[in-house]
């Protein structure tokens, strides 16, 4: 049986660190859902909307779609009809945690501690200045039960309080850490359960819900460790059974510092606009702490359900790489069809904004233009946006604002200038290397602009559209020139790149976006 949970906080998108936990409890709820065919087995899906303040709705909806968008899906939870352990939003559990700190009340496990806030904070302020641990000290554990009594008659607001039994030892088989063990009275005071206002506390809902839920392995980050002893004696406390635990090393970024939004895109969202795959997220999200003991790193989905083993999640941290994501998506878009990956790109033209306003992406433009992108990209693709980015290459997005700027001036001078860096080194290092002729080049980017001009549609009216092989054999026939002495200042003078892929794809893709009934918005 395998009844695993991802839970949530609902307070921001989901990152590559909640994606990788929720990936692993998926991974072994439907491993466990294959072994035990009509078992409980099941991934929940849990809100931990506890902290009010700081949770909102569109959090909650942004992380399930992420979560869907990823393919992660969930047989239980908050939106799901008929599930038997519900609600799924801990805000809407209330009533069962309260009934649970009353019954611990009356069982002596827990009592009530009746300090204003001031009180607490003094108590904390003296600790400091004597520079010991701030902790509870426990003052109303054993209070006079008359006194309570009056406190309450007397309306006085008070909070419900664990009490942590003296001497108690909490030792756990952590699966990826090993033996963890505290001395629960000297590690933490009575802790809070019920706040003053009744909203239960993190660590009390979190040990409830597992427990009811029926959760037989916690899968999550290990910074969640320290809340693991407070749990387990919650649990303990309720006569509930622990469930396994296994927390998971912290994922870094290339220095080595938690993984954060200053190492670049981190929240799944900003990876899905970036043109990565869902199957190649999740692939190399398994891979961030977790391999099969072989060399092997790509994984399709079942291959990754039928591999995974928790046992195996190794304890160091692991180092998120940009350029191993890359490559694990290249390899994934390999094994699509590429009217599959067209479809994609549809999507990647309209997010960079490549579509004319009010475009249907039912349009069968769209479609062509897609694929033409597509299949221009597919040799060198990692990501799906790279279609786009070539597109707007073509499109001249990024170039001077005219091609009679881009041929007189000379590339030193264009150093300087500081605008067109690249092309100029590029220009610099080819006429040095002998391999572009100068005079050559102002020829050929002199007939090239003249014959496509400084507005595109010119492309069209050029006698060769029809075939841009043709122009380009005649060109070559023109200027007795060939190879890439003449595919490269062509290139230069359609992109401003002086490589690239085949200049005459290039060309067609340019001409269906400048043709008439074009869908793609070229005014940039
Ligand atoms: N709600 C917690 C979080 O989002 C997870 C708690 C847990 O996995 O036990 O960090």
């Amino acid at each position: 049986l395998a009844r695993m949970r991802f839970a949530p906080s609902p307070t921001g998108s989901l990152h590559v660190g909640g994606a990788r936990t929720a990936l692993y409890n998926w991974l072994m709820a439907k491993k466990g859902q294959l072994d035990f065919e009509g078992s409980e087995s099941a991934f929940i899906l849990r809100v931990e909307d506890t902290d009010l303040a700081r949770s909102t709705k569109e959090s909650e909806a942004s992380v399930l779609a992420d979560l869907q968008w990823l393919g992660l899906s969930w047989d239980e939870g908050p939106d799901m009809e008929g599930c038997n352990y519900g609600p799924y939003r801990q805000s809407e559990r209330n009533e069962i945690y309260v009934a649970a700190a009353n019954r611990l009340l009356q069982e002596g496990k827990a009592y009530r501690c009746f300090c204003t806030p001031e009180e607490l904070e003094e108590l904390k302020a003296q600790q400091e200045a004597e520079g010991i641990p701030p902790r509870y000290d426990n003052r109303w554990r054993d209070a006079d039960p008359e006194l309570v009594n009056k406190m309450l008659d007397a309306g006085t607001p008070f909070t419900v309080r664990f009490k942590v039994p003296d001497g108690a030892r909490i030792v756990i088989e952590d699966v990826v850490r090993g033996t963890v063990g505290w001395d629960a009275s000297a590690t933490v005071g009575d802790f809070i359960m019920l706040r003053s206002n009744g909203v239960p506390v993190y660590n009390f809902c979190v040990a409830m819900d597992d427990a009811l839920m029926g959760v037989t392995t916690v899968v999550r980050a290990e910074e969640h460790l320290t809340n693991t002893l407070r749990q387990a004696l919650i649990l303990d406390a309720l006569g509930a059974p622990r469930p396994r635990y296994a927390h998971c090393s912290l994922i870094l970024g290339e220095d080595k510092q938690k993984l954060s939004k200053r190492h670049g895109a981190t929240s799944c969202d900003q990876f899905r606009l970036d043109g990565f795959l869902p199957d190649a997220m999740i692939n190399y999200l398994a891979l961030l702490g977790w391999n099969d003991g072989t060399d092997n790193e790509i994984f399709t989905r079942d291959e990754l359900i039928d591999a995974f083993e928790v046992n195996r999640v190794v304890k160091s941290p692991s180092v998120f790489d940009m350029e191993k994501l890359k490559w694990v998506n290249s390899q994934h878009m390999k094994l699509l069809p590429i009217d599959e990956i067209a479809d994609l790109v549809k999507d990647q033209l309209e997010w960079e904004g490549l579509l004319k306003e009010g475009t249907s992406m039912d349009d069968p433009n769209v479609n062509n233009f897609a694929l033409a992108a597509t299949a221009l990209a597919r040799q060198m693709m990692e990501t799906t946006k790279d279609a786009a980015t070539n597109a707007q290459q073509v499109l001249g997005y990024g170039l001077p604002a005219t091609y009679a700027e881009l041929q007189d001036q000379h590339a030193k001078k264009m150093i300087e200038k500081g605008n067109f860096y690249p092309l100029a080194m590029h220009l610099v290092e080819q006429f040095e290397s002998g391999d572009l002729p100068q005079p050559d080049t102002e020829n050929l980017l002199a007939a090239f602009g003249d014959a496509i001009g400084p507005a595109k549609e010119n492309v069209l009216n050029c006698e060769y559209t029809s075939t841009y092989q043709k122009y380009m054999k005649a060109l070559a026939k023109e200027k007795d020139v060939k190879g890439k002495n003449l595919f490269h200042p062509v290139r230069l003078a359609l992109t401003g790149e002086m490589s690239g892929q085949d200049v005459t794809k290039q060309l067609s893709l340019l001409s269906m976006a400048v043709a008439e009934d074009s869908v793609i918005d070229n005014e940039k």
